[in-house]
């Protein structure tokens, strides 16, 4: 056992300080140089050394990329692919103390003289000596240490089956490095004749509420979607109010009727999504003047389980049509009231509708020289640049005013479940009986992961072709964000989620749960591993 680097609880600690040591916030330098410090460290294994082409670096987007280790045994086909993301969300919430925040050793004694500050949840924890504290503990830098124990392990042991571990960025922000890496897997499978039998990902476990500190294993991962709207009034003078009519009038309407909204929300095996609400609701006038604004936009939240972007577009539209009216019918009141003759009805159409008014308008290149246009505006964000193509649209079509356009903004990580498979049912059952058997842990099962997680691009499940509404209401598709849903599609296997127990990810009482995460969960998922093997 002592050829293994990272073989105690003690060398996963002390790696687990390390990698976290490499700052790696999502959309710096950080991100783009952590993958080839994994690399260096594995490349330290034997195995890798007498196979360096299984362990490779390859190219996501913006200068980042994602890492590849394949351990592959001469006689095994079926594979397990273990999945982490080694971006971090930044650290302003630590204030004075953001200089310590990767390094946990020193964080957490340096909390010991900050009690004052803390919630009492927090203190006791601290006061109990069970956790270690900082960015990335918990999301996810562990998830990746455990698998580097594991491929370790794998290797030195020469385990009957093969571990293919993949760690990418940008899984907090839109999931690019998931997204490159899914064609890769496909790759990879033909390269090196691969079944993959099972995605495993290691994010921690989220509370299901506060206070809850239960031990959960998750046999699938919830869906997110940003259906959103842009709002063209018609532009008046302040004198003039009647003349026109104000962008956040009509948005008013929508946003009363999508917050909180209960068609959105669904139940799937006992687990409820949390409610619709608005992530941002704004005026796209720049600066402030004498004329009314007649463009804003609006992009609400929304959680998925067994619903797709087609159902979820059907549902948007129907809310908009319901609250166009409702507009209408209140203008139609102040109108008759101030005897003038209104202005039009707010009509509520899609993105892709008036992208064919556009081009039937004005032909495709004078269409793609508007998007080229917004997309060479380099600081905007893909939200921003998804509002601003319709936005610039609209004002080339003014004919189709006042009017509700909706879209979908980035990102939208499909929702997967496995919970019917019949290996997951005995991953879970494995875990559960030894959890308890070993460490009189009581483990539950949850159906979705409520983090949000890569999990979301493989095992992609759609029986029509729900995803090309998506596409064709997503105005920066193909020029900044793909979701690759054909090979998606491919990639057919269960998903399963095993990860340390940790607390207050985003937060700076981020921290993890040091037995949980250096000793039972490694210890479970080896025999988990060890289970599949045998049958
Ligand atoms: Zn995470």
């Amino acid at each position: 056992m002592n050829q293994l680097n990272w073989g105690t609880p003690e060398a996963l600690r002390e790696l687990l300080c390390e990698v976290v040591s490499w700052r790696s916030m999502t959309l710096t330098e950080g991100e783009r140089n952590f993958p080839s410090k994994v690399e260096a460290k594995l490349r330290g294994l034997g195995y890798f050394q007498e196979n360096p082409t299984h362990l490779l670096l390859h190219d996501a987007d913006q200068g980042r990329r994602f890492l590849t280790a394949l351990y592959k045994h001469p006689n095994a086909k079926e594979t397990i692919v273990l999945i982490s993301h080694f971006d971090t969300v930044n650290t302003e919430e630590y204030g004075d103390l953001e200089d310590f925040a990767y390094q946990p050793e020193e964080l957490t004694n340096l909390l010991h003289e900050r009690l004052d500050g803390l919630p009492e949840d927090v203190v006791q924890d601290l006061k109990s000596g069970e956790y270690l504290f900082g960015r990335g503990t918990m999301d996810m830098k562990m998830g990746l240490v455990m698998h580097m124990g594991l491929i370790e392990k794998a290797t030195v042991e020469q385990w009957p089956i093969n571990l293919l571990l993949l760690t990418v960025p940008d899984e907090e922000v839109n999931s690019a490095g998931m997204c490159a890496a899914v064609p890769k897997l496909l790759e990879l499978k033909e390269k090196h004749d691969l079944t993959y039998k099972l995605f495993l990902n290691g994010e921690p476990v989220f509370s299901q509420e506060p206070g809850d500190e239960n031990y959960y294993v998750y046999s699938g991962s919830i869906g997110k979607i940003m259906p959103s709207a842009l709002f063209y009034g018609k532009e008046t003078h302040v004198g003039e109010p009647l003349s026109g009519i104000t962008a956040p009038y009509i948005a008013s309407f929508l946003t009363q009727k999508m917050e909180w909204n209960l068609s959105l929300q669904e139940t799937v095996r006992g687990e409820t999504t949390p409610l619709p609400v608005t992530l941002q609701q704004k005026d796209l006038k720049l600066e402030y003047s004498a004329q009314t604004p007649y463009r804003a936009a609006a992009l609400y939240n929304v959680f998925l389980m067994e619903r797709n972007a087609e159902e979820i577009m059907d549902i948007f539209e129907k809310v908009a049509v319901n609250a166009a009216s409702t507009c209408n019918r209140a203008y139609m009141e102040v109108c008759k009231e101030q005897y003038v003759d209104p202005v039009g009805e707010v009509s509520v159409l899609r993105y892709e509708a008036l992208l064919t008014h556009a081009i039937n308008k004005f032909g495709t290149d004078f269409v793609e020289a508007i998007k080229a246009a917004v997309h060479a505006n380099s600081e905007w964000d893909d939200r921003e640049k998804s509002l601003r193509i319709a936005d610039t649209l609209m004002i080339q079509c003014q004919e189709l005013a006042p009017a509700i356009v909706l879209l979908f903004a980035p990102p939208y990580y499909p929702a997967v479940n496995s919970s019917n498979d019949e290996l997951i049912t005995q991953c879970v059952e494995y875990v559960k009986e030894q959890g308890l058997a070993k460490f009189n842990l009581p483990v539950q099962q949850v159906h979705y992961f409520n983090g949000i997680s890569d999990l979301s691009y493989v095992n992609y499940q759609d029986d029509g072709e729900g995803w090309t509404v998506f596409k064709s209401n997503t105005p920066v598709w193909g020029s900044g964000y793909i979701i690759p849903f054909d090979a998606m599609k491919e990639l057919q296997a269960p998903v399963l989620n095993v990860g340390p127990l940790g607390k207050d990810a985003h937060k700076r009482t981020e921290r993890l749960h040091m037995k949980s995460a250096f000793e039972e969960v490694p210890i479970l998922v080896e025999g988990m591993i060890k289970m599949m093997i045998n049958n």
